[in-house]
């Protein structure tokens, strides 16, 4: 990659009339002249005007042949984090994909990747992957960190050391995952070089001499394959190859070789025209050098996950010396050096491109199109799919720990993730510091607290939001639970009573009768038997007489307390929906096995028919202290008149009424009838509520609606109560 300075937005702009409109070039120059007002005055750590470092980052992609809106979002990345310009002045300026990517770039730029553990290094490259759905923002961010780099002698010793790790660790990886080789040899040198400067100069010096040492015996392998490619009539070139200094060094550590043993190989690269012509070259150097057993590798047939192509082989050269040649196409030597950005360059010929996107995802396909072609690898499409495109979030812990999670998982998800206990016990987040909903989704970066309070239970509405296999099965194993003890206790209660109406008590049953009766029943203990009360299965009543079966025909005494209501709903005790009883309402308890115990308004037609019989129904009465508010239908009817609705729903509102739901049943020309539903604390309050209603002048009759399955043929009015 050419390092060469672009001296001015002028010489740039010549540089770019090779492969964009001039109506392109000129939207580039806008964007600079913007960019260096908005840094007027600022400087860089070298003493030049800030803007230079805008200009050197457009130009690094202006090499790379990227398109015209990626050079803009170039020219402004630092627009919105250094200076107050927001991204809604930048889109109106430049549209909204230039802002997006500035954007983009501001996020990834604001992530500190320093402060965490280097083992999480590959959770921060995918982070900053799958925070980039537009791969640009990625180029944009390379440049700049090369740029950086580029200058970075300027920087304290500290700020280069962490710049340099981050540099090794997080965006190397990342040029490397995307094919773009000489992007990462140039950021890996220069972060060994800032890293440890004296390992840096002590290789560089060695490989000088080894160079020079070596020179005539390179420059007579490099003419000996020369001259074969030609006496075949194979047209092609041929490089001479060196290892770049990190890798020597990352080698000799990790693979704890000498120097020697790792330069003490002569290389070479052969790039040809076309593939054919890659095979008849590896036949011909084959046949002119013996080659070494074992070391051939297709890459053409089966390319590498960042979709490298090209053929290896080692040969034994005069004297036994190693020789390792790679041979691949022009098209192939483009995307080896440049990867995903080749892409840019390859087309940048043909039409003007209109949309870069598009064409990212075109690479992609193309990789996977090649891999196809060439066989199987399941790990190389899922590999490319998950980098490019991932259905990941990263996100962080206070304490800066990364969590993976799939796209659109909440809050919740999360707590789940970091433990049950957690998960169970969470009631509220704050995600990057501001207090959010636990149904928000997360996007990767941001850091999320979960708030917990002890004892605190699983809400059933967090099924309806939860992505998450962990979260779903506890959220449910949870509410089994409860429901299985709620049930138990509805089956103490129920059972107590029915024996009550016999003048006979639970605590003082004789030991055998129960005995007897469990046995008969294949129940292990009273628990399970409470339980099968409680969730409808046995009826309280013909229990209670099995028990007191030694006691001939026990008389009813009907003397027992009736069961008290004490306001919210559980998962064995609701209100029906087709009365909604409300405190004050006259109410039986109707044990559904379905549902447990369902409270209806006494008199309501759906329980006529099993209304007196004891194993069916109960006595409930409300707990005088009951509380919460409880669902109520009202009928209206109304003479038609602009602007009814919303009179009706500030007079609900003014009694301290909550509507829920307003729906019209009937209307003509002149009236209509509206059924509403609302939440009421108990009668009194629904009576004010009424009279309220009443005061509107179009309103001409109000009642309280009867029941669901009645009103499907309105007109035979429902009760009044008023
Ligand atoms: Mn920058």
């Amino acid at each position: 990659m050419s390092t060469a300075q672009i001296a001015s937005i002028d010489s740039l702009a010549e540089g770019l009339s090779g492969y964009l409109a001039r109506r392109q070039i000129n939207q580039v120059r806008r964007a600079y002249y913007y960019a260096e007002q908005a840094h007027d005055g600022q400087l860089r750590r070298s003493g030049d005007p800030y803007v230079t470092h805008p200009l050197q980052v457009a130009g690094i992609l202006g090499r790379m042949h990227m398109d015209h809106q990626s050079l803009m979002a170039a020219m402004l990345h630092d627009v919105i984090e250094d200076t107050g310009i927001t991204k809604t002045a930048i889109k109106s300026q430049f549209g909204v994909n230039v802002a997006e990517m500035v954007d983009g770039v501001s996020k990834l730029s604001k992530i500190s990747f320093d402060s965490h553990a280097e083992a999480q290094a590959e959770n921060f490259q995918k982070m900053a992957l799958a925070m980039s759905r537009d791969l640009r923002v990625i180029m944009v961010k390379l440049a700049d960190r090369l740029h950086n780099m580029r200058t970075i002698k300027a920087l304290p010793r500290e700020k280069r050391q962490r710049k340099a790790r981050e540099t090794l660790d997080i965006y190397a990886p990342i040029a490397n995952r995307l094919g773009m080789n000489d992007m990462r040899i140039e950021l890996e040198d220069l972060a060994f070089e800032a890293m440890y400067p004296l390992r840096f100069q002590r290789i560089d010096a060695a490989v000088r001499k080894v160079r020079g040492n070596r020179k005539e015996i390179v420059s007579q392998i490099q003419t000996s394959l020369e001259a074969c490619l030609e006496r075949e009539g194979l047209p092609g070139r041929t490089l001479g190859r060196e290892k770049h200094l990190y890798s020597i060094y990352d080698k000799m550590r990790s693979k704890r070789k000498s120097f020697a043993e790792i330069t003490d190989v002569y290389a070479f690269r052969i790039v040809v025209d076309r593939v054919d012509t890659c095979y008849r070259v590896l036949g011909a150097v084959h046949s002119l050098y013996k080659p070494v057993p074992g070391r051939f590798k297709d890459y053409i047939a089966i390319p590498k996950t960042n979709g490298y192509q090209s053929l290896h082989t080692t040969l034994f050269g005069m004297h036994g010396l190693p020789i390792e040649i790679q041979i691949r196409t022009e098209q192939m030597e483009a995307m080896a050096n440049n990867g995903i950005a080749a892409h840019w360059l390859y087309k940048s010929s043909e039409s003007i491109p209109s949309n870069a996107h598009v064409r990212a995802r075109e690479w992609v396909n193309g990789l996977l199109e090649m891999q196809q072609r060439a066989g199987n690898s399941l790990e190389f499409i899922e590999n490319v799919k998950i980098d490019l495109f991932p259905d990941e979030i990263y996100v962080f812990t206070p304490k800066g720990e990364i969590f993976e999670l799939p796209r659109g998982s909440t809050p919740v998800d999360f707590a789940y993730a970091i433990h049950t206990d957690i998960g169970s016990s969470c009631v509220a987040c704050r995600i990057s510091r501001r207090l959010a909903p636990l149904s928000e989704p997360l996007e990767s970066g941001q850091t999320v607290e979960i708030i917990t309070a002890p004892g605190h239970k699983p809400n059933p509405a967090w099924l309806g939001f939860v992505v998450t296999a962990k979260a779903r099965a506890s959220i449910r194993q949870f509410l089994k639970n409860q429901k299985l003890s709620e049930s138990t206790a509805l089956g103490r209660r129920l059972l107590s009573k029915a024996l009550a109406s016999f003048g006979a008590n639970l605590d003082a049953l004789p030991q055998e009768a129960v005995v007897a009766t469990l046995k008969q029943l294949r129940l292990d203990s009273m628990d399970r038997l409470f339980e099968e009360i409680g969730l409808g299965n046995r009826m309280s009543h013909a229990v209670a007489r099995r028990l007191l079966a030694s006691d001939e025909n026990p008389a009813e005494t009907g003397l027992a307390d009736s069961l008290m209501v004490a306001g919210t709903e559980s998962s064995v005790m609701n209100y029906a929906r087709c009365c909604t009883p409300i405190p004050g309402d006259r109410i039986v308890g109707h044990i559904s096995s379905e549902r447990g115990l369902v409270i209806h308004v006494d008199g309501c037609n759906n329980i006529a028919e099993f209304r007196n019989n004891p194993d069916k129904c109960v006595e409930v009465n409300w707990d005088p202290e009951v509380q919460g508010e409880f669902h109520v239908e009202v009928r209206v009817e109304l003479a038609q008149q602009r602007g009814i609705i919303a009179t009706l729903a500030t007079s609900i509102t003014g009694a301290e009424a909550n509507i829920e739901k307003i729906s019209t049943v009937e209307r003509d020309a002149h009236l209509s009838i509206v059924i509403l539903l609302m939440k009421v604390r108990n009668r009194v309050h629904l009576a004010r509520v009424m009279r309220k209603i009443r005061l509107i002048k179009a309103v001409t009759r109000v009642t309280r609606a009867k029941s669901r399955k009645i009103r499907r043929s309105v007109g035979r009015a429902g009760i009044v109560t008023h």
